[in-house]
């Protein structure tokens, strides 16, 4: 084991909440800038872990953020408009680097840069009662199985809650077509089917890792600090126990230091940057940044894994698909008006209503070839579709008209990436390679997908909206034609994972990062707790599993500090 003192060097802003309302005061500091833990990165697992750690009032922490408080954003309340977060501040703005399989096109990589992280920008969840608050609607019976959901947790969930047009022609095409049956509740430990989607939503606001595990009576505590506007951008290997700061505002720099740990919580894509910054990964990746080695951890951002999505629409005859609002702002601003003062209509949901989880027959082709990644496991999806009432394409919207659009997402790909320091800028934005559609799986999974979507799209009820394929109907018939648009239309996803593995204490040398208690093997002071310790890529959205993972590291790091 190497005692290696860990020093982060945040050179990104450093604005002290300290200033503000939600200013604190350390019971057990002898200054401002020693505590228990010091958590790198206030997503969802670093809000979980900010939380929890600070039940025992005795227990100091320091929550650092790159990004600001997530307060001042319309677009973070009203959960119609939160994709427009998507090209503002609040996102790191990454793309992955050109990717054979998708045509080597740049496409984006969405991440959270704002006090609870990518959990501010997201939309739809899976769900686990510890953490939810499930709020029933008065329409919602028989779309939900209340046994299955929490009532007391942090964040707020509810199903879509607006009567829109697509909900009966979905229900009736998928029973039409026979191509999912219903499911009352794909949270229920089977996902398999057709169900009405659970949001992370509350009285028509959207709810967050910040809005939850770090509300006003959280952040009140004395014994939590919380500093946004901090990025930790490397490491000085010589003090491991002692967090860095530049202020980008002042450029003045400063120090904090973790009397038990430094946890970091980055997220996928720059806790391995924030390790390889600090000599921590694979030496030739690191050394190729310039950076001197420290310990060889082969596993330091490889085995990336995410679900590649692929979108597809169809045209239709009505004038009610949320195209209108999209296009017209004088009706987005009366439905925002509507929203501020009854906080109800049309922008308290997205344009999402139902959700899809599929299985590829057992008998297909695929598995000749390649063994089934979810054998054996009948209640394990391959892959998901999730209708939206409106164009979802990251091409621009036709000019006129008005559509549904369906997106795919691989959801046991084969596919593996990884994120690695740009050696040419070490210090800024990492070289991400998600390895999208590489594997002959996940191309597989993603054709056989869309065409179970076109024959849900023939089934009669359609007939009545005139729904017509907006793309050649002719590659239905042909795998390269298909993969093709495949190719041209993928994004690279949001839900990936893996990039700091987590494994047994004993594991075979190099094979992951992190052992059960989270801490970085080989290295003492430093713990992950976040979606790169995933070791693999759960059959469904990432957050939820974030979020029970941060819990149990909660508890572990409670039960052993
Ligand atoms: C666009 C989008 C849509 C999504 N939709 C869904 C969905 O519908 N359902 C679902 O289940 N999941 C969804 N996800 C995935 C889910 O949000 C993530 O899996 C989850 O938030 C990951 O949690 P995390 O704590 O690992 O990272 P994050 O929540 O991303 O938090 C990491 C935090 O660390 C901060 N940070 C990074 N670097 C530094 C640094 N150097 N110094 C200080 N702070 C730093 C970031 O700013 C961020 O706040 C979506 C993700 C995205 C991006």
């Amino acid at each position: 084991m190497v005692h290696i003192s860990t020093s982060l060097a945040l050179l990104g802003a450093f604005v002290s909440l300290a200033s503000t309302s939600t200013a604190n005061v350390l019971p057990r500091q002898t200054s401002d800038t020693t505590f228990d833990y010091v958590i790198v990165g206030g997503g969802a697992a670093g809000a979980v872990l900010a939380n929890r750690l600070t039940e025992n009032r005795s227990v100091s922490v320091l929550l650092l953020e790159a990004g600001p408080d997530n307060t001042g954003k319309i677009e973070a309340v009203v959960p119609y408009i939160y994709s427009r977060l998507f090209g503002s501040d609040w996102n790191w703005n990454y793309t992955i680097v050109p990717q054979p399989g998708l045509n080597n096109r740049v496409v984006p990589y969405f991440r959270g840069h704002v006090l609870g992280g990518s959990t501010e920008i997201k939309y739809h969840r899976l769900t686990v009662s510890k953490n939810e608050q499930f709020v029933p609607g008065t329409n919602d019976n028989g779309r939900f199985l209340s046994s299955t959901h929490g009532t007391s947790g942090p964040i707020g969930v509810s199903l879509n809650q607006v009567n829109q047009w697509i909900l009966e022609p979905t229900l009736t095409a998928a029973q039409q077509s026979g191509v999912w049956a219903f499911n009352q509740d794909n949270n229920d430990g089977d996902p398999i089917g057709i169900s009405w989607q659970q949001f992370a939503i509350k009285g028509g606001q959207r709810s967050s890792a910040a809005t939850g595990y770090l509300n006003q009576q959280v952040r009140a505590r004395s014994n939590l600090k919380i500093q946004v506007n901090s990025r930790a951008t490397r490491s000085n290997p010589l003090t491991f126990s002692t967090v860095e700061y530049k202020n980008d505002v002042t450029g003045a720099t400063g120090q904090v230091t973790a009397r038990r740990d430094i946890i970091l919580s980055a997220g996928v894509i720059d806790t391995p940057a924030l390790l390889l910054r600090s000599g921590l990964g694979p030496t030739a990746d690191v050394q190729a940044a310039g950076i001197t080695p420290l310990v060889n951890l082969p596993a330091v951002g490889q085995h990336f894994v995410d679900h590649a999505g692929t979108p597809i629409a169809w045209q239709v005859n009505t004038t009610l698909t949320d195209d209108e609002i999209d296009k017209n702002s004088t009706l987005l601003n009366q439905l925002l008006d509507e929203w501020n003062a009854s906080k109800t209509g049309r922008l308290t949901t997205t344009s999402l209503a139902h959700i899809q989880f599929s299985r590829l027959p057992s008998n297909a082709s695929i598995f000749q070839t390649v063994a089934d990644p979810q054998e054996g496991k009948a209640d394990a999806p391959h892959f998901e579709a999730l209708l939206a009432n409106k164009w979802t394409l990251l091409a621009p919207r036709p000019a006129t008209g008005n559509f549904v659009g369906m997106t795919h997402f691989c959801l046991s790909p084969l596919s593996r990436g990884s994120v690695r320091l740009n050696p040419q800028n070490p210090q800024g934005a990492p070289l991400i390679d998600s390895g999208s559609l590489s594997h002959p799986f996940d191309i597989f999974t993603l054709r056989y997908a869309i065409r179970q979507t076109a024959r849900f799209f023939q089934a009669p009820v359609w007939r009545t909206y005139n729904a017509q394929p907006v793309f050649d109907p002719a590659i239905l018939d042909s795998d390269s034609a298909l993969d093709e648009y495949i190719r041209n239309n993928s994004f690279g996803g949001a839900h990936g994972v893996a990039t700091a593995k987590i494994g047994k204490a004993n594991s075979p040398a190099g094979t992951d990062v992190v052992g059960p208690d989270f801490r970085v093997k080989g290295v003492s002071g430093v713990r992950v707790v976040d979606a790169s310790v995933i070791p693999f890529s759960p059959g469904g959205h990432a957050m939820v599993p974030v979020y029970v993972v941060a819990e149990k590291a909660a508890d572990i790091i409670k039960a052993n500090p």
